[in-house]
């Protein structure tokens, strides 16, 4: 490969993802060129090669990017060629009545890096400077990528209001449910109860905080899932599953007062059956949480504190992406990552 080139991962329809090399991509001015060392395999982009989350066909995948910068053009915005940086992965109009008043997160144009715009699972990469923030230069570049659904988190445990002291149940303990179990605890929620039907999940829970692991499959775990809040319900629950089953057992399992959160990210045509009287009666909220807005650097300055250490890692070059994904399905880690620079 010479310097003229770089090698890209293009999703160019469902279930059709390929491998190129091709004339690298240039910066303009106030972009920045990076290269990534290590990109998080997200269940979006599961979702993305199944068809069943909308992407621009063609675009480079990978939106949990921890990088290296190695050329700036234009304006530095105190970042500098050699920093390890992790990427805030969106585009927003700034003009839409959404933009306009502080939540460019539900921007009517937004564009994700790794969606819409191409994202890290390259040997080079190309965004704008603004949206890189520096990470200490020992953080392990994997570590890094994770800033990326650590500030999707964040912004879920801001929608969810969660007040120390009160009771948190949490549905699914992927990657983003284990992130949402050290963010409970470090908020001071108690007990923290993962209901997570693999074993091996439900062992991540507890190495990441939570008090108790359940298993949707036994009997006497469901009968102690009631029992531990003394039958009065949770006061915060979560879907960090993404299905209308969980949101069904959420509404069940709440509290009077409770406050719901849908995190994950269910199939189109999902659907749940709850009762209105339920949540007039319990007075429920029902909330969701959509990406990051504003929480980006506040993930960084909490990366330390979240014991992501103890996820077990996987790493696959970009030739194996297929075997990630299928590595990821089969939870053979409790995450996966690309590494674009290392064959
Ligand atoms: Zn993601
Ligand atoms: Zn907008």
């Amino acid at each position: 490969m010479t310097t003229d080139q770089m090698t890209a991962l293009r999703f160019n329809g469902i279930n059709d993802v390929t491998l190129a090399e091709e004339p690298r991509s240039l910066p303009r001015d106030g972009e920045s060129v990076i290269e990534p060392l290590a990109v998080g395999v997200c269940g979006t982009d599961a979702h993305i090669v199944a068809g069943h989350f909308e992407a621009a066909p063609g675009v480079v995948l990978g939106h949990e990017v921890c990088a290296r910068v190695v050329e700036i053009m234009g304006d530095s915005d105190g970042i500098a060629v050699g920093d390890l940086v992790t990427v805030e992965p969106h585009d927003y109009c700034t003009r839409c009545s959404y933009c306009r008043a502080g939540r460019e997160h539900l921007c009517d144009s937004k564009r994700g890096y790794g969606v819409k715009l191409d994202g890290g699972m390259a040997t080079r990469m190309v965004v704008p400077t603004r949206i890189l923030y520096r990470l200490p230069d020992d953080t392990p570049p994997w570590i890094g990528a994770l800033a990326e659904p650590v500030a999707c988190c964040i912004h879920a445990m801001d929608q969810l209001d969660a007040i120390s002291g009160e009771s948190i149940l949490i549905y699914g303990c992927g990657p983003a449910g284990a992130i949402l179990v050290s963010l409970a605890r470090l908020s001071g929620l108690t007990p923290i109860v993962v209901v997570e039907p693999s074993a091996r999940r439900r062992e991540l829970a507890l190495r990441m905080g939570a008090h108790v692991a359940l298993d949707p499959g036994d009997e006497a775990d469901m009968q102690r899932l009631e029992s531990i809040v003394e039958h009065r319900g949770y006061r915060r629950v979560v879907d960090a599953v993404g299905s209308g089953r969980i949101v069904e057992q959420s509404v069940a399992a709440a509290g009077r007062g409770a406050r719901i959160m849908v995190f994950g990210v269910s199939k189109p045509g999902d659907f749940a059956q709850i009762s209105p009287r339920d949540i007039f009666q319990k007075e429920l909220s029902i909330v969701g949480s959509v990406i990051n807005p504003y929480t980006h650097q506040r993930a960084v300055a909490m990366l330390g504190e979240l014991r992501l250490d103890r996820l077990n890692a996987a790493f696959f070059s970009l030739d194996r992406f297929s075997e990630a994904l299928e590595a990821q399905a089969a939870g053979v880690a409790d995450k996966v990552f690309i590494t674009p620079m290392s064959p």
